[in-house]
């Protein structure tokens, strides 16, 4: 099975080319992070403008790239939702126009899922399994039995931790998109201030940053106040401490608790160098099977919408010409 797909959801003008739901035949991302830098975030009457202009050249390297016409696809995807409803239009036009002119099944695809899967193309998705999904706008711990079934276990009440670090390094001073940045930053700093840990209730799978990101900023408030230095590193690697302690504690239990020895990472903050080690040793101490996906896979990207979409296929779960994007769509409504 050979699906073309697109992803538009957000800042980032994505097709790719996927086969049997596991193969990348191409994978094309244009990025306009450099439009949206000097606002420090992403202006969606830019994202939308560089959608459009992006869009069809961005599909003709994707199957350029692949070396595949429209008459060896066998369906069409593209991102339903949530994102910024001016950018999905752009993907969701385009999908429904080749799907059209193609006479191709027209797939949608949530985006959270579409990260979740972006694990499939590593290795095969086993379950039971749990999926932290950590990224700009979604902090979730998700249970799934089966392909294309995903409950909610737990989920952030404020901040998202990508948008944590975006905006403690608003704070700091360092460009958008800040996530990167920290981590690097934190790789060189000791860990020696004590931020708040919000654990919430006891039995709780629930997330909260947004105390954390107020007593970093407090914490620099103060410093400059009383003309004390304070090394950006030491923030940037006691932050990161303090948010990988609360994910991967609260992950871990969730893993024992539902009796799950499958733990899979999804969404751009599964980049991050410290999550990853944290994972990865806590995940070797309890012998479960982690999958992280290159940072490539990470973040926004198409091929991740393909290999979810597959399964879709499978399932026959199509749209037709009345598809529109979806900003606030639900993950347990796309299934
Ligand atoms: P969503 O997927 O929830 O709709 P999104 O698509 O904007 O949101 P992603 O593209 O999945 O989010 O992830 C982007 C986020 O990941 C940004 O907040 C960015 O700062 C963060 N990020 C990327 N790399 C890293 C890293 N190495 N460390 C920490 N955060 C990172
Ligand atoms: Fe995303
Ligand atoms: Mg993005």
């Amino acid at each position: 099975t050979t699906i073309l797909a697109i992803e538009t959801s957000c800042d980032e003008t994505a097709a790719a080319v996927i086969q049997n739901g596991d193969t990348i035949l191409s994978n094309v991302i244009a990025s306009q992070m450099e439009s949206h830098k000097r606002f420090g975030g992403v202006v969606p009457e830019i994202a939308s403008r560089h959608h459009v202009e992006q869009i069809t050249v961005t599909i003709e390297e994707a199957m350029a790239q692949a070396e595949v016409t429209f008459a060896d696809l066998d369906a069409m995807a593209v991102t339903e939702g949530p994102g910024l409803v001016g950018a999905l239009l752009v993907g969701v036009n385009a999908a429904k126009a080749i799907a059209f002119a193609h006479n191709l099944p027209l797939i949608p695809v949530h985006h959270i899922a579409g990260h979740v899967y972006a694990n499939h193309l590593i290795e095969p998705l086993t379950f039971p399994l749990i999926s932290l999904v950590v990224s700009g706008g979604h902090t979730e711990l998700i249970y799934m039995k089966e392909h294309g079934h995903f409950a909610l276990i737990g989920e952030t009440r404020d901040d998202a931790v990508g948008e944590a670090y975006d905006k403690v390094a608003r704070t700091i001073g360092l460009p958008y998109p800040g996530g990167p940045q920290i981590d690097k930053l934190a790789q060189t700093g000791e860990a020696s201030i004590d931020f708040p840990r919000a654990w919430l209730e006891d039995n709780s799978y629930d997330f909260s940053f947004s105390g954390l990101k107020s007593a970093v900023i407090n914490t620099l408030h103060n410093a400059k106040q009383k003309e004390v230095e304070i090394a950006p590193e030491v923030i940037a690697a006691s932050f990161q401490e303090a948010v990988c302690d609360v994910l991967v504690t609260k992950t871990m239990r969730a893993l024992k608790e539902y009796n799950v020895n499958k733990l899979v990472v999804a969404g751009g903050v599964a980049a991050n160098s410290g999550l990853r080690q944290a994972l990865k040793q806590a995940a070797a101490d309890a012998e479960v099977s982690l999958t992280i996906p290159p940072l490539a896979l990470c973040t926004d990207n198409a091929a991740m919408i393909g290999s979810a979409a597959h399964i879709l296929f499978l399932q026959e779960k199509f749209a037709d010409d009345r598809l529109n994007g979806v900003p606030g769509l639900s993950l347990t409504e796309n299934v």
